[in-house]
């Protein structure tokens, strides 16, 4: 038995696109971040989702370029005193919860995701002391005042695996934030869920119609879908997965061009993984309908390389991420279990 919660979407206000730089304040920028990194023992934990340029800078100053489970585990291992983390909200605040000694700064603090917004804790305590039978598995993509109500976090990479898990303990799971995850994992499993319904702005416009006529115009191409998508779009797939099990099945598929339902930031990884390969967007508008983030997420966007700069450069209350001590102990008892689970399956 498995039930789904109705639960008011808001609209959410898009942030104002960073300005375009040219490319002489490009390679400024890129210069003076290099030099900001070795002065301030800093190192730059970067998302797939990131900019290209972003992704390319992580890697070439030995920074990591990940999902947000190996962000997680990069930033807490890493020797820097300085992590800079180029990617949204919740990923900052999951590095300086399991890395509280050190700086943990971020290009911009308004970068959410609508995920996160969509799932405030007030409301969400609510519905879980309306279920106190349940046991509480929360997304990472929310707050740390959110994980601090969870008895477990996890990751799409994992999310199949630990349900499996709690269903063969016997547990009903209250799931949250992503409906379309919450019902992929649902479907997988068999296990009893009740969902929140969020979702993400991204992957909620992929188009079934459309990327039915891309397959027809392209009928070589295997289908890649994150399991944020609608369950129309994950019914057309040839693999479904997180960011990274995407860019392997990008990689092992024998077929010679993909059509990717996710994030167009994961192209510069997946490009990397298999060069040869011709990889295509799958379609987020058609019928009528336009897109609004169009493959890319607008949080994510903000990463951009002069808001690194300033994040070094030293204005920490504009960058620096907090969380309390009483929310960060909480927090991180959810946060070690998925990672204790993570670990169990390697
Ligand atoms: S792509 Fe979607 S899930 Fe990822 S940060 Fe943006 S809004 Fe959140």
């Amino acid at each position: 038995m498995s039930e789904f919660i109705d639960f008011d979407q808001s609209v959410y206000p898009f942030p104002v696109k960073p300005a375009l730089l040219s490319s002489d304040k490009k390679a400024f920028y890129r210069e003076r971040i290099k030099s900001l990194l070795i002065e301030k023992n800093a190192v730059i934990v970067a998302h797939y989702y990131t900019d290209s340029e972003i992704q390319a800078l992580a890697e070439e100053t030995g920074g990591c370029v990940a999902d947000s489970l190996e962000m997680a585990r990069f930033g807490a291992r890493h020797p820097a005193s300085t992590l800079l983390v180029a990617g949204v909200r919740f990923m900052g605040e999951t590095a300086k919860i399991l890395s509280p000694e050190k700086n943990v700064l971020m290009p911009t603090l308004d970068a959410q995701c609508s995920l996160d917004i969509g799932c405030p804790e007030e409301e969400f305590s609510r519905f879980c002391d309306e279920h106190p039978d349940r046991t509480v598995v929360v997304y990472a993509n929310t707050s740390a005042a959110v994980k601090a109500r969870a008895d477990w976090v996890v990751t799409s990479s994992i999310a199949v695996e630990l349900i499996e898990h709690l269903d063969s303990l016997g547990e009903k799971i209250i799931w949250a934030p992503d409906r379309h995850l919450g019902r992929y994992v649902q479907k997988q499993t068999g296990a009893d869920i009740l969902c929140w319904q969020g979702a993400c702005i991204v992957h909620d416009e992929f188009k079934t119609q459309s990327l039915e006529k891309m397959k027809a115009l392209y009928p070589e191409a295997a289908v890649l879908v994150h399991p944020e998508s609608p369950q129309a779009i994950v019914d057309l797939a040839d693999a479904v997965g997180s960011t990274s099990q995407l860019i392997k099945a990008a990689q092992t598929l024998p077929n010679p061009s993909m059509i990717v339902a996710t994030d167009k930031g994961i192209f510069y990884k997946m490009q990397q993984a298999c060069p040869e390969k011709s990889l295509y967007i799958a379609p987020t508008a058609g019928e009528g309908a336009t897109c609004r983030t169009c493959a890319h997420c607008p949080w994510m966007a903000m990463n951009g390389l002069q808001a690194i700069a300033e994040a070094l450069e030293g204005n920490a209350e504009h960058h620096q991420i907090h969380v309390s001590e009483q929310l960060r102990k909480k927090a991180l008892l959810p946060l070690n279990k998925m990672l204790d689970f993570a670990e169990s399956l390697k």
